[in-house]
């Protein structure tokens, strides 16, 4: 069965970008083959420094798997730090790593060019992203565009550990990008993400969506003056359209006459209407916690049973312990 392998940071409460880029997909992808799907705890600690922070979010991301229509008796879903395996396995691809490679991440580039002080973490982020992926040999690797340098940097490792150790440990993954999501922008029109505060959250209380809906940037032309249809509030709109919809929307904007406001609250009811079912199962799943623990215990049984079959052909294969 085809192997599907992605995962979302415990960095902060989904979004839409999250939604769009990874949840829905993940949802769709659970009947196509072995969805293995992980919230990543480890990864997080590149940014979140609280202990109390990070175990919130880890559950809100599982609540929002579950009532988004991830089911536990066919997909895996589990926390990353459950199968610390990973850990090791970073070490073993972080000797294959080059420093030329890594130190082109765009995540790491970034973080330095905003002046932040960049820990080894950051800086090995993509390894231990690399052991996360590989560590399941998957054949589907299903990323928003933002991912897609990682999952070349992981094909790189596994590339490099498979020749230096002259065996074929590792498959080297490839990107699932659907080309029809594209990086969704958050209300300042940067990319939506957990960490800049510029997100929509599918599941806040609707007046603080109305909120962050009423505060997407736009341009200031008039309502009879023509719109340009690419900017953000017209991608986040369009999330929630058909194309006749669209197509009939985008007519007026161009023509002139369409009003942002008019515009927002389109986007805010379609927004609300979109998630209600799925805001209704989160509620009643909020009242289950133990059920919740249950679920991320049982993936990462199953997680492990995976996962130490090819760290045991790694250790094999570059000879680590006893085995071989
Ligand atoms: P952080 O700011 O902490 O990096 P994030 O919001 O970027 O958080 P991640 O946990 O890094 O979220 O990414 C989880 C998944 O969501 C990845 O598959 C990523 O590609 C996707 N994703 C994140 N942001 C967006 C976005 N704005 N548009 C589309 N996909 C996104
Ligand atoms: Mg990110």
């Amino acid at each position: 069965m085809t192997r599907i392998l992605s995962g979302i940071q415990s960095s902060g409460e989904c979004h839409l970008g999250n939604y769009f880029g990874a949840l829905r997909q993940h949802v769709e992808m659970q009947d196509k083959g072995q969805g293995i799907y992980f919230i990543a705890d480890y990864h997080s600690m590149t940014t979140v420094r609280n202990a109390e922070e990070r175990r919130a979010s880890v559950r809100d991301i599982a609540l929002d798997y579950l009532a988004c229509g991830l089911d536990p008796e066919r997909a895996i879903l589990y926390r990353q730090s459950d199968l610390p395996e990973v850990c090791e396995l970073a070490w073993i691809l972080g000797t294959v790593a080059s420093m030329g490679l890594l130190e082109r991440s765009h995540a790491y580039k970034d973080k330095l060019a905003q002046g932040g002080s960049a820990d080894f973490g950051l800086f090995a982020y993509p390894v231990l992203m690399a052991a996360d992926i590989l560590i399941f040999n998957p054949q589907w690797v299903p990323v928003g565009r933002d991912q897609k340098q990682h999952i070349e940097m992981a094909r790189d490792m596994a590339g490099s550990f498979n020749h230096v150790y002259g065996e074929e440990v590792f498959v080297l993954p490839e990107p699932h990008i659907l080309e029809s999501v594209q990086i969704i922008p958050g209300t300042d029109g940067g990319k939506m993400s957990k960490s800049t505060g510029n997100t929509i959250r599918m599941f806040w209380p609707q007046k603080q969506i109305r909120k962050a809906v009423m505060s997407i940037v736009t341009d200031s032309q008039a309502v009879d003056e023509p719109k340009a249809t690419d900017s953000a509030v017209f991608q986040l709109w369009s999330l929630f359209a058909d194309p006749e919809a669209k197509k009939a929307m985008f007519e007026r904007a161009e023509a002139g006459g369409l009003g942002y406001g008019e515009l927002k609250k389109d986007l805010l009811q379609r927004l609300l209407a979109y998630f209600e079912p799925m805001r209704e199962r989160r509620a009643e799943l909020e009242k289950r916690p133990d059920y919740v623990e249950d679920v991320l215990a049982e993936g990462a049984l199953r997680a492990r049973e995976i996962a130490s079959v090819t760290l045991t052909a790694a250790r094999r294969a570059a000879g680590l312990g006893a085995g071989g």
